[in-house]
């Protein structure tokens, strides 16, 4: 094929030649549809397809690249209006829009005057920018970022992760939504390095209150793994690929999609206040585990003298289960995994107990069983609708 120039792309974007592509965006937990960025893609007369990677590198060389993004903007205000028209409810849509609108002085007046114009609430659109254009970190960006959200609109970071970009613009901006990129994620995230590395930016992220959205997400092992971050949104192919408008309506209208109210209601990270309690009764219970039943994920904030060794400190909370099962006395084996289940656990919860507990024979690292008793208390977040245990266990024989 001979080389794109940049000609070229202005006249495919003069002909309607590029169209806009819609990927959902989902729920961790839920499952259900909760926004989508719109992706350009160009269909030249012939019907080839032209992906973004081959043509926008050449349009932000020159401020051609500001001509697409105000087209894709006007192609989903039109879009959101439509819908509306149409009595479906619009989900968010996060729209891509290169650095070099960093130099445009009415960068805001512009999309305000496009929402406007098809009349798209503001929470509606998100405005993504990428991650390289904070590493300039100029006043410019910062400004930019605060103007745009003080004019109603939300923000993204794009591509969280996938360049050099120093920490320390984190401090420096206030943004309604962290998209983590895949480069970040291995095919199944079972790398203890890359689970530290990635529970720690969802942990800074939900302490900024920012959503948190994982990018490119292809496998279930992925998928697990992100809900023990307690991620809130998935976008990839694991879910869904970037598809064409009308493709896109017949999964609004299946997944009967919420209005944006409780999309950024920001759920604070329970962490922060629990491990305050949590170092308090370390010393009477030497193995503290915080469950969340709903997302089958746990975190061990604490343990010792306990069987614990080969278990990760965070994960998929069956497996937990799963492991511990052999390391009790084999009379007590059933009891165990029957007790702390999260099918039993869950009933328990729903019958209004307050706890489950067993006392089990465990072995220890010394290959002694000792007499363990195990609590799970259940415990509700005022910032979550999540099912919640902790777990306290401690051996009754010290
Ligand atoms: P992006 O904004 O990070 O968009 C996500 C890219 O990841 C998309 O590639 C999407 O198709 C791809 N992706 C999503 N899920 C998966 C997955 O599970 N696996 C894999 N392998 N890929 C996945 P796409 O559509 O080729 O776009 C590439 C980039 O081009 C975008 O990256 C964005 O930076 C840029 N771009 C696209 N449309 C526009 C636009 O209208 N304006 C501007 N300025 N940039 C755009
Ligand atoms: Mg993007
Ligand atoms: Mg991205």
């Amino acid at each position: 094929m001979s080389k794109i120039t940049e000609q070229e792309v202005l006249e495919a974007l003069k002909n309607k030649e590029m169209q806009v592509y819609y990927q959902p965006q989902y729920d961790t937990l839920s499952k259900k549809l909760k926004g989508a960025e719109a992706l350009v893609r160009w269909f030249r007369p012939d019907g080839t397809l032209v992906m973004p990677g081959a043509f926008i590198p050449l349009l932000e060389e020159t401020s051609a690249i500001l001509q697409l993004d105000w087209y894709m903007t006007e192609r989903v205000c039109e879009f959101l209006n439509r819908q509306k028209a149409e009595g479906l409810t619009p989900v968010p849509i996060s729209i891509n829009y290169s650095r070099r609108h960093v130099q445009e002085e009415d960068f805001v007046d512009k999309l305000s005057q496009i929402a406007d114009n098809y009349g798209v609430p503001r929470k509606l659109l998100i405005v993504e920018i990428t991650e390289s254009m904070l590493e300039e970190k100029t006043v410019s960006v910062i400004d930019l970022i605060r103007k745009v959200r003080a004019a109603g609109f939300c923000v993204a970071i794009d591509d969280f992760g996938s360049g050099l970009s120093s920490l320390s613009f984190v401090k420096d901006i206030s943004v309604d939504i962290l998209k983590i990129d895949r480069s970040l994620f291995s095919g199944n995230c079972e790398d203890e390095k890359e689970r530290i590395v990635l529970e720690s930016i969802f942990m800074f992220a939900h302490r900024l209150k920012w959503t948190t959205v994982a990018e490119g997400v292809e496998t279930a092992e992925q998928l697990n793994f992100l809900k023990t971050c307690d991620c809130k949104m998935i976008q990839g192919y694991l879910f869904a690929k970037p598809m064409p408008e009308a493709d896109f309506v017949n999964i609004c209208r299946e997944c009967d999609a919420e209005e944006s109210g409780d999309y950024f209601e920001q759920l604070q990270d329970t962490y922060g206040a629990l491990n305050l309690l949590l170092d308090a009764i370390m010393m009477c219970y030497p193995l503290i585990i915080m469950v969340n039943l709903s997302r089958d994920s746990y975190y061990m904030m604490a343990y010792d003298n306990f069987t614990t060794h080969t278990c990760a400190s965070s994960g998929v909370f069956h497996e937990l289960i799963e492991n511990a099962v052999p390391s009790m006395h084999p009379d007590d084996r059933e009891l165990f995994a029957r007790v702390f289940s999260a099918e039993n656990q869950l009933r328990a919860i729903a019958d209004g107990q307050k706890y489950v507990r067993a006392i089990t024979r465990q072995l220890g690292d010394d290959g002694l069983y000792r007499k363990v008793e195990t609590t799970n208390f259940f415990v509700k977040s005022p910032y979550s609708e999540d099912a919640l245990a902790i777990t306290l266990s401690h051996s009754l024989e010290d």
